[in-house]
């Protein structure tokens, strides 16, 4: 899809003419090549062509970049006003990163520390690896009706997406999709990403069971890794809850997600609000259903863990059995791509299905091959896992910024074992 739709914020990633020296190190970064400017001259971001990763903006070694949207102040006068339900719903890989803003080692987990600090401010919390499930739910059943139909030959009233499937999660891959592949859209799960299933959560279930708010008074912020969300909140389509309550009688038209703030801006805010993050009480004991969380959550963030939760469900629903253990193999030659291969019985026909999944991250170098087989009906996968950043959401560009570049390379071992 080119060009923009009315609302989506378009402007999001640009280069400060004053600051850049032309030094062209975010071109390398840049998985679009959206940026243009001669070596030594001033460079510019063609917004048309950028899909807001915010991978030159972690990466640019003179802080030349930076992102506009900057919603803060917006936030901080929802906190205090006392008519709004302002609820904060957390990406997994904000609570392994916003500890560095405060002086702690680069991926100290501090989830509740982190909602300790939210509580004081004044959020109410509904944990976006509780929204992940829902995802995870849905996306497993479209595979699980995909597998049936187009492997097991099974008759189908619905109309089923392509195989293999796509993960639709990463608003950096599904803009890189519309922009350079269309003719791969029929190919992505059509879930939503945790974050737009947070949002009507929020405002139906939460505004009506938990909070017992009416949802035009309840102000939804998303608390996420990545810059690229901020694009994804805006997107027009994403306006669900106030879709569902003009059918139980009320009006208005509201976003299902009313803003972004990245784990920069949340640190800012922290900072603004007098917050001692290290010093704050930890919060422990989830107060609504909505908030629980688990450690385990936190996989989510990283490659692989939306695929691998997906797959498991469709493993078991086919199966009657937990998956055990998913052993991946790096593929010689591309450093991001690693690929997995599971065999299970239907336990209605008796049949063995053999699935093949793969799971690709850094759309910089590793993209193009996959979607490229997949379009030329040469890929041997089933399921594959796209997240545009290197090593995925734990090092998206709305992360602190560590001055030696992403701040994936001070754990990389951890997040990148097969490297
Ligand atoms: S990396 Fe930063 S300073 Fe270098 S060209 Fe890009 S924006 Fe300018
Ligand atoms: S935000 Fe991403 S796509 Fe846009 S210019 Fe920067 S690196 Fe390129
Ligand atoms: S990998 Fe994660 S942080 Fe990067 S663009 Fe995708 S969703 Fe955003």
């Amino acid at each position: 899809m080119k060009g923009f739709q009315a609302q989506e914020l378009n402007n999001i990633i640009e280069i400060d003419r004053k600051k850049c020296k032309g030094c062209d190190s975010c071109k390398a970064f840049c998985p679009t090549d959206a940026i243009s400017g001669k070596y030594g001259a001033v460079h510019r971001v063609d917004s048309e062509k950028c899909i807001f990763c915010g991978q030159c903006l972690v990466n640019c070694p003179f802080g030349a970049i930076k992102d506009t949207v900057d919603t803060v102040d917006t936030v901080i006068e929802k906190l205090k006003n006392k008519q709004m339900t302002v609820v904060a719903t957390i990406a997994p890989a904000v609570r392994v990163a916003i500890g560095e803003e405060f002086g702690m080692e680069p991926g100290t987990l501090v989830t509740e520390k982190l909602y300790g600090a939210l509580k004081k401010v004044g959020f109410k919390i509904l944990d976006t690896n509780f929204a992940a499930d829902h995802t995870i739910m849905e996306e497993g059943s479209e595979l699980i009706a995909k597998i049936r139909h187009y492997i097991l030959g099974e008759p189908t009233e619905h109309h089923l997406g392509a195989l293999p499937q796509f993960t639709s999660c990463c608003p950096g891959w599904v803009r890189y999709a519309e922009l350079y592949y269309p003719g791969i859209l029929p190919n992505l799960s059509s879930a939503k990403s945790p974050m737009m299933m947070a949002g009507p959560l929020a405002k139906t279930y939460g505004a009506k069971e938990i909070w017992h708010v009416n949802p035009e008074d309840m102000y939804v912020v998303a608390v996420m890794p990545c810059t690229g969300k901020k694009f994804e909140a805006s997107r027009p389509e994403f306006a669900s809850a106030s879709e569902y309550w003009k059918h139980h009688g009320r009006t208005g038209h509201y976003p299902d997600v009313d803003t972004v703030l990245t784990t920069r801006d949340l640190a800012r805010l922290f900072k603004k609000l007098n917050i001692d993050f290290n010093n704050v009480e930890p919060f422990t004991d989830a107060d609504n259903p909505l908030a629980q969380y688990s450690g385990a959550g936190t996989i989510f963030g990283n490659t692989g863990g939306v695929m691998e939760a997906a797959l498991r469900t469709a493993y078991y629903v086919i199966t009657g059995k937990e998956l055990e253990v998913l052993e991946y193999t790096p593929v010689r030659g591309l450093k991001g791509l690693k690929e997995a291969s599971v065999t299970m019985k239907d336990a209605k026909t008796g049949k063995d299905i053999t699935l093949k999944v793969a799971v690709v991250h850094g759309a910089k170098e590793n993209l193009k091959p996959v979607v490229e087989a997949v379009l030329a009906g040469t890929s041997p996968y089933h399921f594959i896992e796209v997240m545009n950043c290197p090593g995925g959401c734990v090092n998206g560009g709305g992360q602190p910024i560590n001055p030696m570049g992403t701040s994936w390379l001070g754990n990389w071992k951890a997040i990148l074992p097969w490297s």
